[in-house]
């Protein structure tokens, strides 16, 4: 039994979950080339299937909460036609803000990849760590570090470029 638990642990580190994370990523060049901040968001159904993707839409949509997670779980609650989204899982490129992490909170998401980790706005294992605060009332399973390089890089050329 011990044996199976870290086969399945393993599996959700690598390769089952690779395909969406790969979406996120391409989502996230896009944005690059929109001269958006790169971050781009996958949502899964239950059962596997990609139901949502987006990137940051800050600029074109001039709307300071347009950032992927939550262009993406309001596609996701539409095409499931519920504002719960439970047993759906999220991928996203860099580890959410504060606004971000409420808003996966509030859909009732059950698991959340993110990419790179975000030490100065990100708000799940950085800064407040609002799924761990009390006014938390739905805290999805949280993994770390998915296509964190690629995801790195893109930030780190996005930025490089503008300051
Ligand atoms: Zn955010």
């Amino acid at each position: 039994m011990k044996e199976r638990i870290s086969e399945e642990s393993d599996e959700s580190k690598s390769f089952g979950h690779s395909l969406p994370m790969q979406a996120a990523l391409v989502c996230a060049r896009k944005a690059a080339e929109r001269n958006e901040v790169p971050v781009g968001c996958v949502i899964t159904s239950p059962s596997g299937i990609i139901i949502a993707q987006s990137h940051n839409e800050v600029l074109e949509r001039k709307d300071p909460t347009a950032h992927a997670e939550i262009l993406a779980l309001r596609a996701a609650s539409l095409k499931r036609r519920s504002e719960r989204l439970t047993g759906c899982d999220l991928y996203v490129t860099l580890e959410p803000c504060t606004m971000c992490a409420a808003a996966i909170s509030l859909s009732r998401i059950r698991r959340v990849y993110f990419g790179a980790s975000d030490p100065k706005c990100g708000a799940i294992e950085s800064g407040i760590r609002f799924f761990q605060s009390p006014c938390c009332f739905h805290a999805p399973a949280v993994y770390g570090g998915f296509g964190e390089r690629e995801a790195c890089s893109l930030l780190k050329r996005f930025f490089s470029v503008r300051r």
